[in-house]
């Protein structure tokens, strides 16, 4: 037995300071390195991120270390390892019957006639897991060693780390039914067997040397889960009395972050485990704690979802309350892995030093960690600099200028600035648009070629002068546009190449915004995003996309629609300033936007879409909080568009297909079309559009984006034959499920013109002129 460390974190960025994973895995899927090869690499990786924390003041031998690493999801890395994995990619299992790469990174992205595992976000972050698929034929066992094996290449190389792995009853609770499961399956109802195949897992990992075991099980914080909070707390307590009655095991952590423990705490006091880590941030700490039974509270005061520097004084005061509450053992930690953070401020040589100051990135998380670490171990004197120091950034926040700026302020809102005409007149209006049934249109960016890329980062590192960077963009646009006329498109885009990301590119033009150069954060596989630190008051002190816009209109007879990033979703995949309520920093935006549109409506632009597919991310996972999210939120997004002219039309696109969650907040933003991701879901959403009788345009998404896959006509008709059968046509859009940016031309232009040739087919069916 040896006592959990005082300090710890819960997981850490694992795609390299510089994206090196993403480098690797994306030569290996291109074939320019093999198998050993990116094992190397992804080995070299693990190496250093242990000599790192271990360097930043985690100890090498109390498992103080996260063994967190996952080559693309921690989700599929669970499920892949019990053994999960849907039938369509059985037949790739290596010789012994073990889950090998190629059938990994298959699974996660598709391959021919094979659809990927689904993928949707992760709790209220930014990051996408991939969905298991899990049904009566599932068959469990132990399929992969990799988490053992990393265990065993930590205590090589002189550590002692703590694996991390997705409990079973989140891994149950965030997978769907597999297409052989009966109706009304519950992937749920398999709990028995899988955590069978974790306490085998257990065994091993106790073998390889692991002392201590985290099982990441957030979804028992979660109300936003098909399964009632009841039902995943009856089925923690389920498993947690095998896995904790095993004879053979490491002591375990239960982790459920990202909201308040509430009443599955005393659930977990109860269980044969020997630690709970408890969300600090998300939630308060409780008035009372429940017999602990000896256990050890590892309290998340460091926030895992935000950059910030943070009151590190009031965090300590967090675990002096846990211990005064009478907590046997206290020890400090992050509230959630720090996978949401990019790696360290210290990589940032363009940032204003004053920001700097006020910022913490992972490494400078861990730093405060084992600052409260010693503080706990030793006593608060012993840390009183590095609180103190904390404090006083604080204040200097405060009071630095720009924080607060009286123009912005001084801009009053009345209630009419909320909302456009009736949908009728609206709808009257746009008739002018002359639109043909199901019209076609794509999400808004185009691929970014490798010559996009390299234009623009010649543009900014200064040796591309500007006259000639806009110049190359033009050509951009050009070639954009004439590609969908040649396609056979109804709307068009100019193609978003000027746009390194359509958060941190709107972030670049406003006011009251700084964006990192390293600042990477993972976003689904060997996706990483830049989040923009949003800081102070918003403004815009120019039109931004108009120019793009009206020259892209200038080529062509059809409409071009204008392309803009919504509030909710610039602030939800940017890091926020936390001194003041979201919505206040929302309608900032959102004034900065309506601004804008107005400007577009002057040159010319009919329709304009306003992009909020994070709207469903930020929904708060208790549902006392979501009322008051869905209000700001939905507010933020109609005071942006509430300037509109009826005869233009408003677009906004979500990514994601639970329509149904969020369906009220879809319907109150009042956008005239809404385009939503569906083809991954195979039109599933339909079925809830029609069922909640929202009459508003929708464009279901009929090519999957986030795969390499060319969707084939027949399959593209069969998915818009579902659509028109359950909404009337007059309602229809479409398009793809999202952005074209990642993608290469080759596949998005034979996809695209699948999709215009399905379209194409049942517009004849329908009896209406193509
Ligand atoms: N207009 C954006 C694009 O096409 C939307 C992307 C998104 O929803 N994530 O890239
Ligand atoms: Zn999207």
């Amino acid at each position: 037995m040896t006592a959990f460390p005082a300090g710890t974190i819960l997981g850490y960025p694992r795609i390299g300071r510089r994206r090196e994973l993403k480098k690797a895995v994306e030569a290996f899927w291109a074939g320019r390195i093999d198998e050993a090869a990116l094992e190397t690499t992804a080995a070299g990786l693990r190496a250093a991120t242990r000599e790192r924390l271990a360097e930043l003041g985690l100890g090498r031998e109390d498992s103080a270390i996260p063994e967190s690493f996952s080559y693309y999801d921690q989700v599929l890395d669970a499920a892949l390892t019990v053994g999960a994995i849907p039938s369509r990619f059985e037949d790739l299992r290596d010789a012994d019957g073990t889950i090998g790469l190629p059938a990994y990174f298959t699974a996660a992205r598709g391959e021919g006639d094979r659809a990927p595992l689904e993928m949707t976000k992760w709790f209220d972050s930014n990051y996408h897991y991939l969905v298991p698929e899990i049904g009566p034929e599932t068959v469990f066992s132990l399929s992969s060693s990799r988490l053992v094996d990393q265990v065993a290449e930590a205590v090589a190389a002189g550590f002692r780390t703590r694996p991390v792995i997705v409990g079973p009853v989140t891994l149950l609770a965030l997978a769907k039914a597999s297409d052989a499961s009966p109706d009304g399956f519950d992937p749920l109802s398999r709990l028995d067997d899988v955590v069978a195949v974790y306490v085998e897992l257990l065994a091993k990992l106790k073998a390889a040397g692991a002392d201590w075991v985290q099982l990441d099980e957030p979804a028992l914080v979660s109300e936003s889960l098909p399964a009632t909070t009841v039902q995943l707390a009856d089925a923690a307590q389920r498993a947690l009395v095998v896995l904790g009655g095993a004879a053979d095991r490491p002591q375990i952590l239960v982790a459920a972050p990202y909201a308040a423990l509430g009443e599955v705490l005393p659930v977990l006091a109860s269980a044969p485990i020997e630690a709970i880590a408890i969300d600090l941030v998300r939630g308060a700490v409780p008035e009372s704690l429940p017999d602990l039974a000896g256990k050890t509270l590892v309290g998340g005061v460091i926030d895992g979802h935000n950059i910030w520097r943070g009151d590190l004084r009031g965090a300590f005061d967090k675990l002096e309350a846990l211990r005064a509450l009478g907590a046997p053992a206290v020890s400090a930690s992050t509230s959630t892995s720090l996978l949401h953070v990019p790696h360290d401020v210290t990589d940032e040589s363009k940032l204003d030093a004053r920001l700097v100051s006020w910022l913490a990135f992972a490494d400078q998380k861990v730093e405060q960690v084992t600052a409260l670490a010693r503080g706990l171990v030793e006593d608060r004197a012993a840390v009183a600099d590095a609180l103190d120091a904390a404090t006083a950034a604080l204040a200097d926040r405060q009071t630095a200028p720009g924080v607060r700026d009286g123009a912005v302020r001084a801009r009053a809102l009345a209630e009419a600035d909320f909302s456009r005409v009736s949908y009728e007149e609206r709808e009257a209006a746009q008739l002018a648009l002359d639109l043909p049934a199901l019209p076609l249109t794509t999400i808004g960016s185009f691929p970014q070629t490798g010559d996009i890329r390299r234009a623009r980062a010649q543009f900014t590192r200064g040796e591309l002068p500007q006259d000639d960077y806009e110049a190359f963009l033009r050509t951009e646009i050009d070639r954009v546009v004439a590609l969908q006329e040649d396609l056979g498109l109804d709307v068009l885009v100019h193609g978003e190449a000027e746009r390194n990301d359509m958060v941190q590119y709107f972030a670049e033009n406003l006011d009251g915004f700084a964006v990192t150069e390293n600042g990477w954060v993972q976003s689904y596989g060997s996706r990483a995003t830049r989040p923009s630190i949003l800081w102070g008051d918003v403004s815009r002190p120019a039109p931004i996309t108009v120019s793009w816009s009206a020259y892209a209109q200038s080529l062509s007879a059809k409409h071009v629609k204008g392309m803009l990033t919504g509030p909710v979703t610039i602030l939800a995949w940017s890091f926020v300033r936390d001194d003041q309520p979201l919505g206040e920093t929302a309608n900032q935006v959102a004034l900065a936007l309506r601004d804008e549109i107005t400007d577009l409506e002057a040159a010319g632009i009919a329709i304009i879409q306003v992009d909020e597919p994070a709207l469903r991310e930020l929904l708060p996972l208790k549902k006392a909080d979501q009322a008051a999210y869905l209000e700001w939120s939905v507010n933020s997004f109609r005071l942006a568009t509430g300037g509109a002219a009826a005869p233009t039309q408003i677009h906004t696109h979500l990514c994601y297909s639970e329509f149904g969650v969020v369906i009220d907040a879809i319907r109150a933003l009042d956008a005239d079309v809404t385009s939503i991701e569906a083809a991954r879901s195979r039109m599933e959403v339909v079925a809830d559009i029609a069922k909640y009788g929202f009459d508003h345009g929708v464009g279901p998404g009929v090519y999957d984006i986030h795969s390499p896959r060319v969707p084939s006509v027949a399959e593209i008709e069969s998915l818009l034959r579902r659509a028109t059968s359950e909404l009337p046509l007059r309602q229809l859009w479409v398009n793809p499920d999202c952005g074209l940016k990642t993608r290469g031309y080759d596949e998005t232009v034979a996809s695209l013109r699948n999709i215009v040739e399905a379209t194409h087919r049942v517009r004849e069916d329908v009896n209406v002129p193509a």
